[in-house]
């Protein structure tokens, strides 16, 4: 498969004579799979130039199916200024996560409404189809794309395409469920020393892959201050790709104050990373124009993480109880839950909480750990020990942010762990996800 850079920025289009090398336009990559089905990853900004490109170089009608990962204004801007969207017997597919509260085409006509764009999106003269995705592999032009919720404070999907033998992966945006990535105790580098679930999710989903790209918008330096706000830093994703067997990284959505000087030294320090480990994956930043070509004489079939589906349809409105005996955290998360759409019991002991599950059979749990009396992880034991069916997500939200907290928690089988204080669509994405994690505990 062929594979071209059309937008490489994070957040805001940043062009200029300091951005050249790395270029200036928000995210956009084409994936044509030898067979000549094309995918677009995201329609930032770098979607004009392709769309130019295709319009003057491409086979008539242009056919094509977008993949959006989410809807974040950088993913989505340069979807008007798509011009072959413009051309009637054009067709495209327009793939993504099913909103919390609006749809995809909703979405996408929103920012073209009059106040913001003079044509609509019903104007458009190409065929245009809609399709949401849920987590799990998916058949789209004849080849099989899987896809995974990523970490990210709006509902955010990750792509692996298997075509032609090889495999490519497309995750942006995405933090990290923990920093630092290890067990403090642990061997760096492996995948059973990654501390969190979430990030050994993550890290099974690129196993063994021929190329991934990845969002690393920040260094180990600026993250602190940009917590919560779904992005990962070089380091981490370098460290977990190496982990993960993979054989090519390539670092993108570049923050918009990273100039060209500042990506290369970015460039070098995530090589020297890779290298310190003992790791031979190739480690580049995403360069706007880049292109390359992927093939594998023998697609290893050990290597296909499989990922079981889920109904998209499950994950609109849950039934979710509180565990908490701190009333204001409850009202917070009663608030946030709410807004997003799902119902809200609460509890304000362990041994309400356990009744309470008893009687309603919620879709997921919210459990507090330090309570008075029956505290968090005794609620987890009792609740596991006594299950036989479908296991209940659990995510454990505590304002304890220590490691041997989060372990202890995994280990007592909590589906997740998120730290207080969280933001109001971050605690949605987490629900969402843990739901639709929970079969596979
Ligand atoms: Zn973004
Ligand atoms: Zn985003």
């Amino acid at each position: 498969m062929n594979l071209r850079f059309w937008g490489t920025r994070g957040s805001i289009a940043t062009p200029g004579p300091s951005t050249i090398e790395f270029g200036g336009n928000t995210s956009c990559v084409e994936v044509v799979t030898n067979s000549g089905a094309r995918f677009i990853f995201d329609c930032g900004t770098g979607a004009r130039p392709l769309g130019a490109h295709l319009m003057a170089h491409a086979q008539k009608p242009i056919v094509a199916t977008i993949m959006l990962s989410h809807t974040h204004w950088d993913h989505i801007q340069g979807f008007p200024f798509f011009a072959p969207l413009f051309v009637p017997g054009n067709r495209f597919l327009v793939c993504g996560p099913p909103g919390a509260k609006t749809s995809l085409p909703e979405v996408l006509s929103g920012q073209m409404e009059y106040t913001y764009f003079p044509v609509e999106l019903a104007q458009l003269g190409a065929k245009i189809t809609y399709q949401d995705l849920a987590e799990g592999a998916h058949e789209l032009q004849g080849v099989r794309v899987s896809a995974q919720l990523l970490n990210h404070p709006a509902i955010a999907l990750g792509y692996r395409v298997e075509a032609d033998g090889a495999s490519l992966l497309y995750l942006c945006d995405h933090e990290p469920f923990w920093e630092p990535l290890w067990h403090s105790a642990a061997a760096v580098g492996r995948l059973e020393s990654i501390l969190h679930d979430g990030d050994r999710r993550h890290a099974l989903f690129m196993q063994g892959a021929d190329v991934v790209i990845h969002d690393a918008q920040y260094t180990p330096e600026e993250y602190a201050p940009k917590k919560n706000w779904g992005h990962s830093t070089y380091s981490y994703v370098t460290q977990i790709a190496a982990a993960a067997g993979v054989k090519r990284l390539i670092l993108t959505h570049h923050d918009p104050t990273h100039d060209d000087a500042f990506l290369s030294g970015i460039e070098m320090r995530a090589q020297d990373l890779a290298a310190s480990m003992g790791s031979p994956m190739e480690v580049s930043c995403a360069r706007e124009g880049y292109e390359a070509s992927f093939e594998h004489e023998a697609l290893d079939k050990t290597s296909v993480t499989e990922i079981h589906s889920s109904d998209p349809s499950h994950s609109g409105s849950l039934l979710v109880l509180i565990v908490d005996d701190d009333e204001d955290l409850r009202f917070l998360a009663r608030k946030a839950l709410v807004h997003a759409g799902h119902t809200v019991l609460e509890a304000g002991s362990g041994e309400e909480g356990l009744s309470l599950i008893e009687i309603h059979k919620p879709d997921l749990l919210l459990l507090d750990l330090n309570m008075p009396g029956m505290n968090g992880f005794e609620v987890l034991r009792r609740l596991r020990t006594r299950e036989t069916g479908r296991p209940l997500p659990v995510i454990v939200l505590t304002a304890l942010g220590d490691e041997e907290s989060a372990r202890s928690s995994f280990q007592f089988g909590a589906t997740d762990f998120l730290i207080k204080p969280f933001t109001p669509p971050q605690l949605d994405v987490r629900v969402r996800a843990c739901f639709a994690h929970a079969d596979r505990l």
